[in-house]
């Protein structure tokens, strides 16, 4: 039978950005929320390859989805800004104010939180490494590796316990905003049947990485094309941590970049201390992720990566991935060897069996010269670890690992778009990747619903102040 729910606001996605969004609107004392998620709620999460070894192409994939969003199911580090400042920028608030408003939230919810207070003590030895490797500084420093299921675990006690409604499995398919009663309607696919549900005020988008092509779908007219055209490619290494001693003491989460201002440089992009590296899908497409897994490994994974302009071949890029996520072979990681100048035995050694992908066009996209640039970077971190990096036998190299950029919706300096009390936050805003810009956009998406149905403002300070008493 067809059911029709309703509610003041609804938001979709229950990753950190929803989250965070729905507990901020608890605390200013919204109620009548729903938090829906198309992936199961956070304790019945799992990923099949971590039992069976491989990936088996769930139609909802457990790694990017469910209540959690997708750093929920498995450890997870939290990087301060500045990386990733855009959704900064486009606020215009500064990294000090919306980082404290990050860690007295997760405070708040946690009962403690301690995050590093001191950033830059990571400052000399970052420089000491820099210097012995001729690597330089990539800006995304302060970082902590936490367990980020107690995190999620805390706000939804919370939210549940302040009477927000959770449907997990609970896939939205459409939404309408035509007019009538309610602001919005939503179509909910739930366990086979559709339901309906009538949102009366505001809806939130929070829908990250795997609702991307949902939501361009939804929002196209009103989404724009990125102004830079830009894809991350590169390779996954996996060594054992006393492999990395040399950097790994010293550093919770190591970020390096060669050859700093030019548009292709080479950076590291994500160490995954005792992870593994996993397979997932994500809009259908297989792609490759460092995690931690439920068993923590010896292993450390390292992404190395290289940003590419894909400037007018961007939808040839997208081809590319299709075709290259579905067949077997692995061709930029053979690329790579030959620049390591490893020989054809050591190469077997290497290479994980158990991921393998395709030849495809990829050849074309990603530049013979990048090659060299990201085994010129491993040659470096190999340095830093005393060879054994690199060493024979020793780790596995995996590849390619793919980024691309996603496009922007046009935001109000609200985060509302330009449907009328639709909001979006978190990594669906395409300005910024990572736990704690998308938990910030989340907050600030719940202030800025609560100010607009108030006679309140948010100032520079990321603080909520009397519009009456507005200075101009
Ligand atoms: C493997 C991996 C490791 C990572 N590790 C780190 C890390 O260590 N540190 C860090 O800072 N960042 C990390 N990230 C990035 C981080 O996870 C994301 O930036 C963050 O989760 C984004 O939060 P979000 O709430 O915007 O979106 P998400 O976390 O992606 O959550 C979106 C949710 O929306 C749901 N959804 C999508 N479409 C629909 C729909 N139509 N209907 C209903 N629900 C829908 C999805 O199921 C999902 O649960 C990692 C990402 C991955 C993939």
């Amino acid at each position: 039978m067809k059911k029709r729910m309703n509610c003041k606001v609804a938001i979709i996605g229950a990753g950190p950005a929803g989250l965070a969004c729905a507990a901020e609107l608890i605390s200013l004392g919204q109620r009548d929320i729903i938090l829906i998620d198309k992936g199961p709620n956070l304790f019945a999460r799992q990923c099949p390859a971590l039992r069976k070894g491989q990936c088996t192409q769930c139609r909802i994939c457990s790694l990017y989805s469910g209540v959690g969003g997708a750093s929920g199911l498995l450890g997870g580090k939290l990087c301060h800004f500045p990386a990733g400042s855009r959704i900064l920028d486009h606020v215009g608030l500064t990294s000090e104010v919306a980082n404290h408003k990050v860690d007295s939230f997760l405070s708040h919810i946690q009962g403690s939180f301690s995050p590093p207070r001191s950033y830059e003590l990571l400052a000399p030895d970052l420089t000491r490494l820099t210097k012995e490797a001729t690597l330089k500084q990539y800006l995304s420093i302060p970082l902590l590796s936490t367990d980020m299921h107690t995190i999620f675990k805390s706000m939804v006690t919370f939210l549940t316990l302040n009477g927000v409604t959770l449907l997990s499995d609970t896939n939205v398919i459409d939404l309408e905003n035509k007019g009538g009663n309610a602001e919005f309607t939503l179509k909910l696919a739930i366990n086979g049947s559709t339901e309906t549900l009538d949102v009366y005020e505001s809806l939130v988008i929070a829908t990250g990485r795997s609702g991307e092509s949902w939501l361009m779908k939804l929002l196209s007219p009103t989404i724009v094309a990125p102004t830079y055209d830009f894809v991350d490619v590169g390779v996954r290494i996996e060594v054992p941590n006393n492999a990395a001693e040399g950097i790994l003491p010293l550093l919770q989460d190591p970020k390096f970049k060669i050859r700093p201002g030019q548009p292709d440089e080479v950076r590291t992009l994500c160490w995954c201390r005792g992870g593994e590296i996993t397979q997932g899908m994500v809009n259908g497409k297989m792609l490759i992720d460092g995690h931690f897994g439920s068993v923590f490994t010896k292993n450390t994974s390292v992404s190395i990566v290289s940003r590419v302009s894909a400037n007018t071949k961007f939808s040839a890029f997208d081809k590319a991935i299709d075709h290259f996520s579905s067949k077997q072979s692995i061709p930029i990681v053979e690329n790579l060897h030959r620049f390591l100048g490893l020989n054809h035995s050591k190469l077997h050694a290497i290479i994980e069996p158990k991921l393998k992908y395709d030849e495809c066009h990829f050849r074309k996209i990603m530049d013979v010269g990048l090659y060299a640039k990201i085994a010129e970077m491993l040659f470096e971190l190999n340095d830093i670890s005393n060879g054994d990096l690199l060493k024979s036998n020793f780790g596995s190299v995996y590849g390619p690992v793919i980024d691309k950029f996603w496009p922007t919706p046009v935001l109000s300096g609200e985060l509302e778009s330009q449907i009328k009390n639709l909001y979006i936050a978190g990594d669906a805003t395409g300005l910024g990747r990572g736990i704690i810009q998308s938990i910030f956009s989340g907050l600030y998406a719940a202030t800025s619903i609560y100010c607009k149905n108030s006679k309140f403002y948010i100032n520079r300070d990321g603080l909520i102040r009397d519009s009456a008493r507005r200075v101009a």
